[in-house]
């Protein structure tokens, strides 16, 4: 896969080309003249970090084929969630300071319409347990046991999702049993010395996929899923699962998606600060840099060392990223370009140890 990538570690500018959309027929015969919404780059899928590359892959066979953003990002956001290597999302998610690995997800359609999940244990996707709240509830957040019951009435299987690697790196956390939850821990240099035992900080261990795809006629929808921070207390809820907060999409602007310290991005409703600048017409890269600067400033000490990114896109498909530390990729997909890797810009370029 790595050789399908463009790893681009210079400005964003890249991101900004402009792209036809890959349609059915049915859906090129509603475009414009142009193929293209007007102003617009067309269809296109960004996510969060690394493991974003093979999942916009997947969110692509919906969107590229003129499937709904919504399909599309929940389609893309299974990946991760399935995927055995990566501890931060899903299955195999590390698990908190009790050893139970709870999960957090939500879902937004750029009409409004929206659901979530958090602290729900045993059920290996809840992306989809949160689709269907958004679709089978009057609520939007179901959490803890109540999203439990909900997920096995709708038919999802109960499952164990610590795995045995997971397992092995909560009992060598248990060593210290310093309570530090642990989040983008890929920049953690402690880690990487034992990043063999499947701490954090090894190859594959990102934080939270946040999904935002928007299609050739300007429909925009957002997904964003986590394990949340390692070693967390249980019941901690982290951003992702906060509407406002890890997610928000509003089909007359544009989504936005966070992932790093979730307690940061809550105390400042970040995700929805994002759309609401690019509402007052800052671009999306003006927008995630006004909204990091405003977390850093409001607690300069706390935030010093620690990593808060944002991911934004518009209407038009325009896209733009910020980071507190260096380290924070995330991946983008259209048809022109294919998908490829980018290095987000940050406030500090140094790594915090
Ligand atoms: N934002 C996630 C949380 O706080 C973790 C992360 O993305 O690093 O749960």
């Amino acid at each position: 896969m790595s050789n399908r990538r463009d790893f681009l570690r210079t400005s964003l500018l890249a991101t900004s080309a402009l792209a036809l959309p890959r349609l059915s027929r049915a859906a090129t015969a509603a475009l414009s003249v142009s193929g293209k919404v007007p102003g617009g780059v067309g269809a296109r899928v960004v996510s969060t970090w690394d493991f974003g590359v093979p999942a916009n892959q997947a969110a692509w066979t919906v969107l590229g084929n003129g499937g709904h953003p919504l399909d599309a990002v929940e389609t893309g956001v299974l990946v991760p969630e399935a995927d055995l290597r990566n501890h931060s999302v899903g299955r195999a998610g590390y698990p908190d300071r009790d050893g139970k690995v709870t999960l957090d997800a939500s879902i937004m359609d750029g009409d409004g319409r929206c659901g979530a999940v958090a602290a729900l244990e045993h059920i290996a996707h809840p992306i989809k347990v949160a689709r269907k709240v958004m679709e089978d509830t009057p609520h939007v957040l179901l959490v803890g046991d109540g999203a439990l019951e909900f997920a096995l009435q709708e038919g999802f299987k109960k499952e164990d999702l610590l795995t045995p690697e997971s397992a092995k790196a909560w009992h060598e956390w248990l060593k210290t049993a310093k309570y530090t939850p642990v989040a983008n821990s890929e920049n953690l240099d402690y880690h990487r010395t034992v990043q063999n035992l499947g701490m954090p900080g090894g190859k594959n261990n990102h934080d939270t996929i946040g999904m935002l795809a928007v299609d050739a006629h300007g429909r925009l929808a957002g997904a964003c899923t986590t394990s949340g921070m390692a070693w967390k207390l249980h019941g901690r809820v982290g951003d992702s699962p906060i509407i406002g907060a890890g997610l928000y999409v509003d089909n007359e602007v544009g989504a936005a998606t966070s992932t790093g310290v979730g307690e940061e991005v809550i105390r400042n409703a970040g995700s929805f600060l994002v759309v609401e600048l690019m509402r007052q017409g800052r671009s999306p890269q003006q927008a995630c840099e006004e909204a990091v600067h405003r977390i850093v400033k409001k607690r300069p000490e706390a935030t010093k060392d620690m990593q808060v990114g944002f991911l934004a896109l518009n209407r038009d498909g325009e896209c733009g990223a910020y980071a507190i530390q260096k380290g924070f990729t995330y991946a983008v997909c259209d048809v022109q370009q294919q998908d490829r890797l980018i290095a987000s810009p940050s406030l500090y370029q140094t790594t915090y140890t």
